[in-house]
Formats: structure tokens, sequence, C-alpha cells
């Protein structure tokens, strides 16, 4: 899988200082590395400057950042420009989640906003089949994890008493296209890319082979040849997911 670039972008501002950054810049490098987050699941982070084309730039953000976006209380992803805004308010431990003990643990609590933001960046969607917004507890077994893109910002609302989780684990891949999802959802029925072309290919040939009989045992019956039309289907391939410009994404 293509490595992911990213770039850490904090500046200082009234409520934060450079020592912040500091310790934040260290916290998001640690956790892109983490084998328990994203990493897990094929993706490799490398950080650097520069555009390329899955780039993300992520700062820890003044509370002015969320007030003119109107996402007070929140962490956000702006996919138009590919930038994650950690809240500096819940960084500190003054979410919900901190505060009703979700999180008892702020690190965790902190590890959760980043892995949630980059899946995001990812490709999760609200409005896919799973959602911040869908209690967990309709989709998993009681003893599960709560998934990470499940909103735990607010409290356990949309957990729904499985365990808070600030790792992603094989219900979230299901929302971003990730080649594993493809393997949950269909089983052991499913089919890789390359072996389903393989068969359409078979498919096509023995077509063409019935059509070639057809047409001589016709001649032989002396209604003379016809000529197959082939028509010639536009297949349009519409993008799994498309992100709306300007849409944030909490
Ligand atoms: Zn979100």
């Amino acid at each position: 899988m293509e490595p992911i670039s990213f770039s850490l972008s904090s500046v200082p501002a009234a409520d934060i200082s450079s020592a912040d950054i500091d310790e934040f810049n260290v916290f998001v490098r640690r956790s892109l590395a983490d084998p328990m987050g994203w990493p897990a699941h094929g993706y490799l982070f490398i950080e650097k400057k520069g555009a390329s084309p899955r780039h993300v730039s992520i700062a820890l953000s003044p509370m002015s950042v969320f007030s003119d976006a109107g996402m007070e209380g929140f962490s956000f992803y702006d996919p138009s420009r590919a930038e994650i805004h950690i809240n500096v308010s819940n960084w500190r431990g003054a979410s919900p989640a901190s505060r009703d003990g979700l999180y008892p643990d702020i690190w965790r609590y902190r590890l959760y906003m980043i892995n949630h933001e980059m899946g995001h960046h990812l490709g999760h969607l609200n409005g896919s089949r799973i959602d911040h917004f869908i209690p967990a507890d309709e989709r998993l077994p009681a003893g599960s994890r709560c998934p990470v893109m499940t909103q735990q910002t607010r409290g356990t609302a949309w957990c729904r008493g499985l365990e808070a989780n600030p790792y992603p684990i094989a219900e979230d891949l299901l929302v971003i296209g990730h080649p594993s999802s493809k393997q949950m959802r269909g089983g052991a029925s499913s089919m890789s890319g390359s072996s389903l072309i393989l068969l359409l290919i078979i498919g096509l040939l023995l077509l063409l082979g019935l059509m070639w009989l057809g047409q001589n045992i016709w001649k032989r019956l002396g209604y003379g040849g016809f000529r197959a039309e082939m028509s010639h289907h536009e297949v349009s391939h519409a993008p799994y997911f498309s992100l709306t410009r300007g849409t944030t994404l909490l």
C-alpha cells in the first residue's frame, strides 16, 4: 500500500505553547507508528513536507479554529484541505469522554483523537453504513471494542456499553475500502480482483465461441450468415465514496 505522507503543522497561539506543540508532535509520530494503530491494517505513514496525493497535515489547533468552523467541542478533519485539527481543550482532558470516565487515561483518548481523524483522511465518511452515530451494539456483540470511527468524544452514547477503544478494528475497515474489508464482507466466497477479471475473460471467450458455433449451424441450415451486433456498454465507475469539498467531518 502506498505510504501516507504527513506533516505536523501546529503553530503557537494564546492557548498553545511551543512545549505543547513539542509534546503533540512526539505523540502523533508515535501514534502513527503504533503497531496496534493503522499500521496493523497495512498503512504506513511517512513524515515529510510537500504535496503527495494522499498528504495530510496534522495540527494541535487553538479554540478559535473550532469556534470559527462551528465545531466547538470537537476535533475535525477538513477534506478540502486534507487537514486534521485536534482540539486543544479536548487534548487537555476537557471532553465528556475524559470527564465522564470513558477515557480515564488522557493518552488513550489522545490516541483515539488521532486515529479517528486519520480514519477520515483514509476514507471513512459520514453517511456510509458505519457512521459515527450508528450505535455500536447494533452491529457488534457485547464484549467487543467500540470501533474507533464511532463518535467517542461526546461520551458513551454511541458505544452503548462496548469498551472504549482508541485503535482501528476490523469493523472500521468496512467503510474505508480497505482490501481486507472485501474478504470480511464476502467471507470464503469472496474473490480477488484478478480472479474476477480472469473469470470475465473466460466468460467472454465462451460467449464468442457459442456465437461462432451458432452462426455455423445457422449457415448449415441454409439461413445464411448474420451479423452479430455487439452493443457497446458504457460502464460507469462511480467512486466508492466521494468527499464533498468543504465538508468537515468531526
Ligand atoms: Zn469523525
